[in-house]
């Protein structure tokens, strides 16, 4: 009887322990989505600034990544922000809210969504900067750092860190747009097949994963098709651009056709909407590898 308790009890324990690391939110392309980004930029690093990229990121002794390679390193500032996440330590109430910009498909504002575009005051490095900025202002930011010669190596190394990553989520549609529902997290759905998930979950890791779950041979095979022309009309504009553009996508493709929901408040997705949701991952992706080493070439 007491044994059974104990048992009981410790289940009990081990259940607690589990909820408590469990993430209450994710918001992120998986790691798939973004080391496939980083790949496909990586690849079209001038020689120079592919050196650098190496060079910096040799510096880092975070511990946090699985090597010190720029695909590797793509998925360092979510492992930042969720090393402490679940006693809503400084690492996480401060950068949480980066890697996104929930702007309204019923009425996208860009200022509104980015918190009224925070400055980040005067002397602070960009990576201690407001705890309520956007993903766009935190490109920006870290664009900027990076660019002058001025910013500390250490700085620098988390400048580069931070921009691998965001340029990724920027692209991810629900990490750009929102429609009163934590950018598809609150949304349930059914995905073919019958798996249960939700609407953000399956546009961070299940449509990347139908593409090809090799993040290696994905990138090559979308770095393959990127023509030059794609090339250089992607490279331009600003990330607040990138973003409305995404947000475009989310509007017509991630909330565009779906059904009503059933009786559970479940939404089914069919085989037309995944297929339409594969095709526009497939363009994002390739439009932040393009863009992330745009920006990479220009700043290092
Ligand atoms: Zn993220």
């Amino acid at each position: 009887m007491r044994a059974h308790a104990r048992r009981g009890a410790s289940l009990l324990a081990t259940l607690v322990l589990l909820a408590l690391a469990a993430p209450r939110e994710l918001r992120a392309w998986g790691s798939e989505g973004h080391r496939v980004v980083a790949l496909i930029a990586y690849r079209q690093l001038s020689p120079k600034v592919r050196a650098r990229v190496d060079e910096l990121l040799s510096t880092d002794d975070s511990g946090l990544t699985r090597d010190r390679s720029m695909a590797a390193e793509s998925t360092w500032a979510d492992r930042y922000r969720d090393s402490d996440r679940d006693r809503h330590g400084p690492r996480y109430t401060r950068t949480w809210q980066w890697h996104f910009v929930d702007l309204e498909i019923d009425s996208p504002n860009l200022i509104s969504a980015c918190h009224g575009e925070p400055a980040v005051p005067p002397g602070l490095p960009a990576s201690r900067g407001p705890a309520r900025d956007c993903v766009v202002d935190k490109i920006v930011e870290f664009s900027r750092e990076l660019r002058a010669s001025s910013t500390p190596t250490r700085e620098r190394l988390r400048a580069l860190q931070f921009l691998v990553h965001l340029v990724g989520d920027l692209h991810q549609p629900l990490h750009s747009a929102d429609r009163h529902d934590r950018g598809g997290n609150a949304l349930r759905v059914v995905l073919p097949g019958g798996r249960a998930s939700n609407l953000h979950a399956a546009w961070d890791s299940r449509f990347v994963a139908d593409l090809d779950r090799s993040p290696r041979r994905l990138a090559e095979t979308l770095a393959g098709e990127i023509t030059p022309a794609q090339r250089r009309r992607w490279s331009r504009g600003t990330p607040a651009d990138w973003a409305r553009e995404t947000e475009r996508i989310a509007a017509r493709i991630a909330y565009g056709d779906l059904p009503q929901p059933d009786a559970r408040g479940r939404v089914h997705l069919g085989p037309a909407y995944v297929a339409a949701a594969i095709a526009a991952t497939r363009t994002q992706l390739e439009r932040a590898g393009v863009r992330l080493a745009a920006l990479l070439n220009a700043d290092l």
